[in-house]
């Protein structure tokens, strides 16, 4: 049996001041919903802050990104262990908007996947495809592109890592992040299949134990149903995160 899991995805907002409030009404309301694991990604500006109200509270956090390269003359990069030495225990990777806006590529996402593995950080990596290729029927062809390209990366050793982290992956169809859209939880569910059994062409263990979450426009409203279908375990909320009541309410329908 799978647990359910929900990441908030901050994006590029907060301060401390808000950033203080949304954590401590996170931190009430979900004490007493422990069925289900809780993770917010938060800009990295803020990860100290979010490490010492979260600390021994049972909700995780994590990067938004990181660099495959350990360290050097990188500018603006965060390498893996700079989240570790911040009590990250996640990564998002190859979110839509990294990909399209700062031209991040499968291959690029499947670096720092294995770096992540590496530094014993859990990565979500996100995949899904474009409205047009959507259209176009090569969601199937994309998503598989965008997961291969990872099980490539991974030799047998990082393999088994990922899996004693518990890797997860976010299937996040582009048309659906921040628009308002929503797929149905029968479209999500056949994705969610599809991406198991992609794993399971490597390791059908794996592919049994990994927990596949649906990315895009997640709301307190569809969230139920969504997470009752049987490959969707849980939600990757974005917009919708930054709101403690919203957020509360879709964690409780994970559970
Ligand atoms: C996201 O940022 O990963 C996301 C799914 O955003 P939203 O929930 O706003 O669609």
């Amino acid at each position: 049996m799978r647990r359910n899991l929900v990441v908030g995805n901050w994006k590029m907002h907060g301060d401390i001041h808000s950033n203080e409030t949304l954590l401590n009404t996170l931190i009430t309301g979900l004490s007493d919903y422990k069925s289900a694991d809780y993770v917010v990604c938060v800009p990295n500006p803020y990860l100290h802050q979010t490490r010492s109200l979260l600390e021994n509270t049972g909700i995780a956090w994590g990067g938004q990104n990181v660099n495959q390269f350990e360290e050097g003359a990188f500018t603006g990069a965060v390498s893996p262990h700079m989240l570790t030495d911040l009590g990250c225990t996640y990564v998002l990777l190859g979110h839509s908007e990294r990909r399209v806006l700062f031209h991040e590529t499968n291959l690029s996402a499947a670096a720092r996947f294995d770096a992540s593995i590496k530094a014993n950080l859990t990565p979500i990596l996100c995949v899904g495809e474009t409205l047009a290729e959507h259209d176009a029927g090569l969601t199937e062809v994309i998503v598989a592109s965008q997961m291969d390209a990872v099980m490539a990366t991974l030799n047998d050793e990082n393999f088994a890592k990922a899996m004693e982290l518990n890797m997860v992956f976010a299937y996040e169809p582009v048309w659906a992040v921040g628009t308002g859209k929503t797929a149905t939880p029968e479209q999500a569910q056949e994705v969610h299949q599809f991406i198991r059994q992609r794993i399971a062409r490597r390791n059908a263990e794996a592919a049994s134990k990994v927990r596949i979450i649906y990315g895009g426009s997640v709301k307190a409203q569809n969230a139920a149903k969504l997470f009752s279908m049987p490959d969707v375990d849980g939600g990757l909320v974005g917009g919708a995160s930054l709101n403690a009541e919203e957020f509360i309410a879709i964690c409780k329908a994970a559970n």
